[in-house]
């Protein structure tokens, strides 16, 4: 890393001021505890300042609200990116955290696409560590559930011109989640968007930014209201993403061949998921059928599901690890898609599921899961 002094903040540099008012624990209880609706005892934050030479140094403290100026260029021009990983309690009580790193990695992206201030990410991963060890009991010892990391970067500009930002701040913020699937997979049905876009090449869509998902919520809602679970999203004829989710097809493809498939990285199209990039990795090292990152045309699709060459499709993710479709419509018309209906998923969205949990929570030892 060649960022030197206050281009980065550093680890060694870290205060920490604990909590003297806990907060009261939520139950872990898979029904009940709703996705990022509870904060930890302590948050980390960093704030940088160009007039001050950078970045300051690392701070963990308790959880706070943050006092904005009404001029922040986050709130008014969307300066703001984010980050979403997880840690868990393994079966042997030990922490581990999937793959933060790339997380890092990508945050530092985004970072750019809107620049704001680059940092090491190394150094913020250390930094995560201390905050995770010293939150500890928020994580829930329970296969399934997880502490949700939820790094973001936002500029702390208080003027309202369009313009580089001189401040930012990047925080750190925990939250325990229970399983994404509280009893058993439930598959979902897809509408398929050919009126309206998240993302086209030459945009954002590859970056975490939060200007990309404000604008998709009436979207979604408009699905829900047709009774679909999300949206499959298009570029004109090219499947992007399902939802917050990458998309995958396992099929027989025109040659005859077994195949798992997802839209290939392109400029612009789609977030290079971490769920993505390690089933990608795994199934690789199968060596059992084909796996291929390309364009992928919805026509392809509905084709395969018509000579019922479909196996499975599925979404993929941090929050959910895989999510079984059982159905997408386009142009007024249904298809299905095959679901083991003793499973609730296809087999190999339940076999991915099972193998990416067991790396998790320490049953199968992996580099994936770092210890902390
Ligand atoms: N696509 C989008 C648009 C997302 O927001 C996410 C969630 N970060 C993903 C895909 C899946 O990415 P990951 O596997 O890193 O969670």
């Amino acid at each position: 890393m060649d960022l030197s002094s206050k281009q980065t903040f550093y680890r060694k540099d870290l205060t920490i001021e604990l909590t003297k008012n806990p907060i009261p624990m939520p139950e872990f209880d898979a029904e009940k505890l709703r996705f990022g609706a509870h904060g930890t005892d302590h948050m980390l934050s960093v704030d940088f300042d160009s007039k001050k030479g950078g970045w300051g140094k690392p701070n963990i403290h308790p959880f706070r609200n943050l006092e904005i100026h009404p001029f922040n260029s986050a709130i008014h021009y969307a300066m703001q990116c984010f980050e979403g990983a997880k840690a868990f309690k393994g079966t042997d009580g030990k922490i581990r955290m999937f793959r933060v790193k790339n997380n890092m990695f990508r945050l530092k992206n985004s970072c750019k696409s809107l620049a704001l201030p680059d940092f090491d990410g190394e150094e913020l991963y250390k930094c995560i560590e201390e905050y995770v060890k010293i939150d500890e009991k928020w994580i829930p010892p329970i296969r399934g559930f997880s502490l949700y990391i939820r790094p973001t970067v936002i500029a702390w500009e208080d003027k309202l011109g369009v313009r580089p930002a001189d401040k930012a701040k990047l925080f750190v913020v925990f939250s325990p989640v229970g399983p994404y699937y509280p009893s058993g997979f439930k598959p979902i049905k897809l509408f398929t968007e050919t009126k309206r876009i998240r993302a086209a090449p030459g945009g954002t869509g590859n970056m975490k930014v939060g200007g990309n998902y404000g604008p998709t919520i009436p979207i979604s809602q408009n699905a829900e209201q047709k009774g679909f679970q999300q949206v499959l999203w298009l570029w004109q004829d090219s499947i992007l993403e399902v939802g917050t989710s990458n998309i995958f097809f396992y099929w027989i493809n025109e040659q005859g061949e077994k195949e798992l498939v997802t839209p290939y990285l392109d400029e612009g199209t789609i977030l290079p998921g971490v769920m993505r990039d390690s089933i990608l990795a795994l199934t690789r090292q199968w060596k059992e059928f084909k796996v291929t990152e390309r364009r992928i045309t919805i026509n392809e699709v509905v084709k395969a599901a018509q000579e019922g060459r479909l196996i499975e499709a599925f979404g993929a993710g941090t929050a959910v690890i895989v999510c079984p479709i059982e159905e997408f419509n386009y142009q007024d018309n249904t298809y299905k898609v095959p679901i083991n209906p003793k499973k609730q998923a296809g087999d190999l969205t339940y076999r991915i599921s099972e193998i990416i949990q067991n790396i998790q929570y320490g049953d199968t030892p992996h580099e994936w899961a770092a210890i902390v």
